[in-house]
């Protein structure tokens, strides 16, 4: 149960009750007990994205030693695992850490406003109605504000028209919005599903709806790389038997960490090789059985988008025992059937899933205004991937797209409790970057043309070509630039200033 009425005043203000949001106020707990602090959240219950997409097979991506926090063990020898037991694991760090009671949940934060001479920010509320902020309004301050709000619209996905769609005479189901009678075995058996996409949740719903009696097609234009991965590691089995959780936890989290590092790099260096063992693991995991071109053939290197998953090879067995098919063409028109192809071919359907992706939203939708003027968020520079130039006190938690997200969600709430013992050591009511202007910009994420990053990247802020003012995707770097021993809090280029706060209400 949450706080039915949000304080008028904290320290920190958390907007986000996902996997950043919990973390974050855990490591809050952990490394600054004495702030006062409140989470405020749109949504009815904690866990963001593991709470909002409820189709069949909803999982990871990402080995849970590296998805989970670094101060909460995974307590299991399986690393891939469905929303629903993400969403106890973060739960249960609420619990462990005392956080729900200062979770308001059902409001919406939609502005924020910082005011130099109080040395505060006031953020206006809504509360949300059927998933709009419709309702009444209310308002905040706080001296920190940390943006835990994710980076994508939960209101607005991807989802381009497709010719003839008010023809087709079945259901069209966008992923983000799944509905309640397309779950069980009795409500999939026997229907014609066809799935539009090949990214990470196309590879993920295809298997357990096959699963569930669908006759599932993936209808792809380009195929994505797959990696079939066992779902049980010897090694880590051996950790958890032989050390005790915490050590064995960490060890395992290094080596995953390091080894997806890896291949990343070996991706951007030596494409040729990574795509050879790509292709040697999907050769065998289709033992024959199914066309690997053009189907599972990318014409882009690996890690150019998402390395997609696929837990003991689940989409090649359906693929492989004709539960599921692949056609790779492009969509001339709906009709009333299903789909009609540019090759002449139909796939008839009785739903359509567009499995097409995301709309990417910085800071929740919130346009920052400081002393009155808002700021346009492309027009600063990002600090060390989490601030932004010339905007005081404002954090935000947006973690990797090579690893685990939470790899990097972690050590910025670490950077950010550092942050604030600084400013209290010091007297600073205020911490801000300050940023050359004349620096060269590059995107917030580069070198990675996946479609979602960049129908959106335009908005999010600049990064440029030194220290600190790069977006790393790199945790190796990161842990070394934010919490090694020569990570430096006041760096020269964080300025920690002390305007007169006046006495705020609590
Ligand atoms: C289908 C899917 C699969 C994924 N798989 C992986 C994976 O395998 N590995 C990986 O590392 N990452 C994965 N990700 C990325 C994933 O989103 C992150 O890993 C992680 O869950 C993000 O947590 P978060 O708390 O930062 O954001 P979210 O989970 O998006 O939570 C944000 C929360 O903030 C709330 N919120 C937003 N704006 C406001 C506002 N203005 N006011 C109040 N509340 C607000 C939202 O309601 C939500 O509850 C996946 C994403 C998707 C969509």
């Amino acid at each position: 149960m949450g706080n039915e009425t949000a304080p008028k005043h904290v320290d920190v203000l958390i907007v986000g009750a996902g996997l950043s949001g919990i973390g974050m106020a855990c490591h809050l707990t952990r490394e600054c007990p004495t702030k006062s602090y409140a989470i405020v959240e749109a949504r009815d219950a904690m866990g963001g994205t593991w709470d909002l997409f409820k189709y069949p097979g909803i999982r990871t991506d990402s080995d849970m030693y590296t998805f989970g926090y670094d101060f909460k063990p995974w307590k299991s020898n399986i690393a891939i695992v469905e929303a629903s037991l993400i969403k106890t694991y973060i739960q249960e760090a609420a619990d462990e850490y005392d956080v729900t009671r200062h979770i308001t949940f059902g409001k919406r934060v939609v502005d924020a406003s910082w005011d130099s001479d109080a040395s505060v920010w006031t953020v206006e509320i809504r509360d949300v109605i059927d998933g709009e902020p419709t309702g009444a309004a209310s308002s905040m301050t706080c001296g920190w504000l940390q943006m835990c709000s994710g980076y994508y619209s939960y209101n607005e996905p991807h989802r381009p028209d497709f010719p003839g769609e008010a023809s087709f005479g079945g259901e069209i189901v966008h992923p983000q919005f799944w509905p309640d009678h397309l779950q069980t075995h009795e409500q999939l058996d026997g229907k014609k599903i066809v799935v539009i996409g090949s990214g990470a949740t196309a590879v993920t719903l295809i298997p357990a709806i096959a699963e569930k009696g669908a006759h599932v097609t993936m209808l792809q234009r380009t195929p994505s790389w797959i990696a079939p991965l066992p779902q049980k590691n010897p090694v880590v089995i051996g950790l958890r038997k032989l050390l005790p959780e915490k050590v064995a936890y960490q060890a395992i989290r290094k080596i995953n960490s390091f080894r997806t590092e890896l291949i990343y790099k070996q991706s951007r260096k030596n494409p040729d090789k990574v795509k050879k063992l790509l292709n040697r693991e999907v050769t065998k995991a289709l033992d024959g059985q199914f066309p690997m071109d053009p189907h599972f053939t990318p014409s882009y290197n690996p890690w150019d988008q998402r390395l997609c998953l696929a837990p003991d090879g689940d989409i090649f067995t359906a693929i492989k025992e004709g539960r599921a098919n692949v056609v790779t063409e492009h969509i001339d028109t709906f009709d009333e059937t299903g789909i009609l192809l540019k090759n002449g071919d139909h796939l008839d359907a009785d739903v359509i899933v567009t499995a097409t992706g995301l709309q990417m939203l910085a800071l929740g939708g919130v346009t920052p205004v400081v002393d009155g003027n808002p700021i346009d968020l492309a027009e600063t520079f990002t600090y060390k991937g989490f601030m932004y130039s010339g905007i005081p006190n404002l954090g935000t938690t947006f973690g990797y797209i090579n690893a685990s997200w939470t790899l990097r969600a972690d050590l910025i709430a670490r950077y950010i409790c550092r942050i604030l013992q600084q400013m209290d050591a010091h007297d600073a009511t205020r911490a801000m970057p300050i940023a050359d202007p004349d620096m060269p910009k590059r995107p917030y994420v580069d070198d990675f043309p996946a479609g979602y990053m960049q129908r959106s990247i335009h908005t999010f802020p600049k990064q440029s070509d030194r220290d600190p003012w790069t977006a790393s995707q790199s945790y190796s770097h990161d842990k070394k630039t934010l919490l090694g021993p020569d990570a430096e809090i006041d760096d020269g280029v964080m300025e920690f200033s002390s305007p007169v706060r006046e006495p705020v209400d609590a």
